[in-house]
Parts: structure tokens; C-alpha cells; sequence
């Protein structure tokens, strides 16, 4: 009997914050346009969707972004309240960036206290490098410790991203050696495995720290074995997620679909949609 499944990368937003080329760019050749808004607007009507598509639970990846997305810091108190009487299913992330925010430490104590499940850190939209508590940003150093201190991992944006003003650079992962070195603890998810072009990278990475698991979201599962030959060796620190109803993202379930046709081992796809999950986001006491 297959567990249920956990989509730990999905992005359930408040659209009327963000700006107009980022929806236009979001909104683009989606023919579902009613659903996610509706959905958006109100959680019972996700959580039907959820059950159509095949998805128990979600995780609801918001951040900080008021220059290049739109998302200002109430985009996390946003994710709290939507997820507020239904966080069995549904998993707040949130994000703060040290480039507005004064108070890391304090922001991140309370994020915690209100039920955050996960820190988001996207350098590329929020023109941070996850490395630069080094020089320009010590106070993510404060982030990274809360974080490992609460035992509530942190997710870091790796790879591309096309949206108007985002800088695809700080979304180098090589730049989370220095986090996994200096932060042995926390738990780290690398969103995306650096695709298209830093999959050895993210791999290298994976395999080097314990702690470092791999969100498949943004990868097209065609490319998945292409990209990561060996991903059955890391399989116990492996993630389901989509990046839906991101731009090519159209159905969760037929990426869900896609994933379980794969030539792998049952126990890895097993563990990929449902028990890796469990074990690192485990269900609420
Ligand atoms: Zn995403």
C-alpha cells in the first residue's frame, strides 16, 4: 500500500501582491486560470484539488521578494493564516530576506512560533547569495541557526529562473558548500538540483553532506535519470515536488504519473513521493 504523498514544492501565493510582469509571466497559456485563483483564495478548495490530483500534503513555498517578485514580508504572515486551520495537509514555508529585514533572528523566532515548516531562501528573487552571512548578509547566519536550533529545514532556490529582474548567479549551489561546512546541523533542500546546467554540482553536494536532500521540482521527470544517474544512491534524501502552477507546470497529477513510471526500484520511488517526507517534515503531534 503506497504512502501518502507529499509535494513539498508548490506555489500557493497572494496574487495580489505580485507584480505585473511576474503574474503575467505566471498566468501565461494556464487554461486553469478559475481553480488556482479560487484555490488561492480559499484552502477547502485546494484541498479538493489535492484530492483529484493524488497530493495528501503540500508544502506552500513563500518568500520575501518586494523588489523583483513582489512578495513583502507579508507574504509569510499570508502563508500563516491561509494553513491556519488545515496544516495537517498544508505546510507553510516562508522566506525572509536580510536585504529589508533588520531583525533575522527575531523575524525567524516568531515565524517558528507561528507554525512555519520550512525557510525558504531564493537568492536569485531575492538577490541574496546563500553563502554571503560570509560578507554582505551576516544576519543569515541567524536564519541558518534558528533553523537548526527548531529542526525546520531550509529549501535554497538552485538552478535558472526567467522571471524580469531575477539574477540566475546567486542560484549557484556550489555557493551551499560554505552552508553545509558551517551549519552541519540543519537540514538543507536543494530545490530544483541546480537544472539545467549545475546538476553535477547539486550532486556533488548530495553526496558530500548527509544532511542535503534533493527536491525534484522544476526537473522534467523525462530528464530526471538523465541529469542524476545515480540519484538511487541518495534515494533516502530524495523529494517529490512540482513548482505548480508554475510556468510549465500544468498537472500535478501527470507529473505524479510521470514519476512513477520510471525505471527505478519501487522502494526508491516509494520513498521519493512519500516516506522521505514523513520523516523530515513529519506530521504535526
Ligand atoms: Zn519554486
Amino acid at each position: 500500500m503506497p504512502g501518502p504523498v507529499t509535494d513539498v514544492h508548490v506555489h500557493v501565493q497572494p496574487w495580489e501582491m505580485i507584480r505585473a510582469p511576474v503574474l503575467a509571466a505566471m498566468r501565461k497559456g494556464r487554461s486553469d486560470l478559475d481553480e488556482i485563483e479560487r484555490a488561492f483564495a480559499d484552502p477547502k478548495v485546494l484541498l479538493a484539488h489535492m484530492d483529484r490530483e493524488g497530493v495528501e500534503r503540500m508544502v506552500l513555498i513563500n518568500y520575501e521578494s518586494p523588489d523583483v517578485m513582489g512578495f513583502t514580508t507579508a507574504t509569510n504572515d499570508w502563508v500563516l493564516a491561509y494553513t491556519a486551520t488545515e496544516r495537517a495537509r498544508l505546510l507553510p514555508c516562508v522566506g525572509i530576506n536580510p536585504r529589508f529585514e533588520t531583525d533575522v533572528r527575531g523575524r525567524a523566532e516568531r515565524l517558528a512560533d507561528g507554525g512555519a515548516r520550512l525557510f525558504k531562501v531564493h537568492g536569485p528573487h531575492m538577490l541574496v547569495s546563500p553563502n554571503s552571512y560570509l560578507d554582505r548578509h551576516p544576519a543569515l547566519a541567524d536564519l541558518y541557526a534558528v533553523a537548526s536550533a527548531r529542526k525546520i529545514p531550509v529549501m535554497f532556490h538552485t538552478g535558472t529562473s526567467i522571471f524580469k529582474g531575477a539574477r540566475t548567479k546567486h542560484g549557484d549551489p556550489l555557493q551551499l558548500e560554505d552552508v553545509g561546512v558551517d551549519f552541519p546541523d540543519l537540514d538543507v533542500i536543494i530545490a530544483h538540483g541546480g537544472r539545467p546546467f549545475w546538476t553535477e554540482q547539486a550532486f556533488f553536494l548530495l553526496r558530500r553532506f548527509p544532511r542535503f536532500h534533493l527536491d525534484l521540482s522544476g526537473i522534467p521527470p523525462n530528464r530526471l535519470l538523465e541529469w542524476f544517474p545515480r540519484l538511487e544512491e541518495i534515494d533516502d534524501r530524495v523529494f517529490f515536488g512540482t513548482d505548480w502552477p508554475s510556468p510549465g507546470i500544468p498537472s500535478i497529477a501527470k507529473n505524479l504519473a510521470a514519476i512513477r513510471a520510471l525505471p527505478l526500484p519501487p522502494a526508491t520511488i516509494e520513498k521519493m513521493l512519500s516516506s522521505n517526507a514523513l520523516r523530515v517534515f513529519p506530521p504535526a503531534a
